[in-house]
């Protein structure tokens, strides 16, 4: 192994994960090998402001417990050298913001870049963001195609044109219709979710019952 640069290059891959999938794992895979990352962390959001601890897909339903979200993103990453798992938002109190997210990384990697990767849909709220524009201090940002959503950031880039030239770049990454909606919608009517995440993460879905009507 050749010795450690400095700076290192982090990616950090940030989702409620509920629960993780494939398209989540390959936009970190080719996000590293296109902009050489050394690292990619991906880390699992304690209560996602978003989503107000519910399912936005069905309101009556809340997101998942974190142990179990925090988990199947260990189960996961687990094979692949490059990728960890960050419990900075599991673990702080309240509702997670990204800003806080990249804040805390930033004290675990003080002499490293970090590179925030974002979905194609995530990217289009970004404005919408908690002290969003801190955000661009902290990270540069990688935005990802997601089938489904237009990768453009023309009226970001308004926003950002006092901002170095690459604190957002975009990356068109192999096209991958997986959602975690449509996981959950598929176990709770026992439809296979075989092949849309990891193996463990089919298995750990059957072995605790996640996302049935009926919980046992
Ligand atoms: P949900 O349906 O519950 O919103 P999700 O599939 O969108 O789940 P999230 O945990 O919300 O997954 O997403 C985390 C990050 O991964 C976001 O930046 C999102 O845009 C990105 N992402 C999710 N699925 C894909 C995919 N299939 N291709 C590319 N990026 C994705
Ligand atoms: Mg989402």
């Amino acid at each position: 192994m050749s010795a450690a640069r400095t700076p290192r290059r982090i990616g950090v891959m940030g989702g409620t994960f509920d629960p993780i999938h494939n398209g989540h794992l390959v936009a970190g895979s080719e996000v590293a090998h296109r902009f050489d990352l050394d690292e990619v962390v991906f880390v699992p959001t304690g209560r996602p402001w978003q989503k107000e601890g519910v399912q936005a897909s069905d309101p009556s339903r809340p997101v998942s417990p974190a142990e179990h979200r925090y988990l199947m993103t260990v189960i996961a990453t687990a094979s692949n050298p490059q990728f960890t798992v960050s419990r900075v938002d599991v673990d702080r109190e309240g509702v997670t913001y990204t800003v806080d997210t990249l804040r805390d990384l930033r004290k675990s990697y003080p002499d490293d870049e970090l590179y925030f990767i974002t979905g194609a849909d995530a990217l289009e709220t970004i404005l919408s963001w908690h002290d969003w524009e801190d955000l661009f201090e902290l990270a540069n940002f990688i935005g990802v195609s997601r089938p489904g959503y237009e990768l453009n950031a023309t009226h970001l880039m308004e926003h950002l044109a006092a901002k170095p030239a690459d604190a957002l770049q975009m990356l068109e990454i192999p096209a991958l219709a997986i959602s975690s909606t449509d996981c959950r919608a598929r176990a709770a009517t026992g439809r296979p979710v075989w092949y849309l995440v990891p193996d463990g993460v089919v298995q750990y879905i059957a072995k605790h019952g996640l996302y049935r009507k009926d919980p046992a």
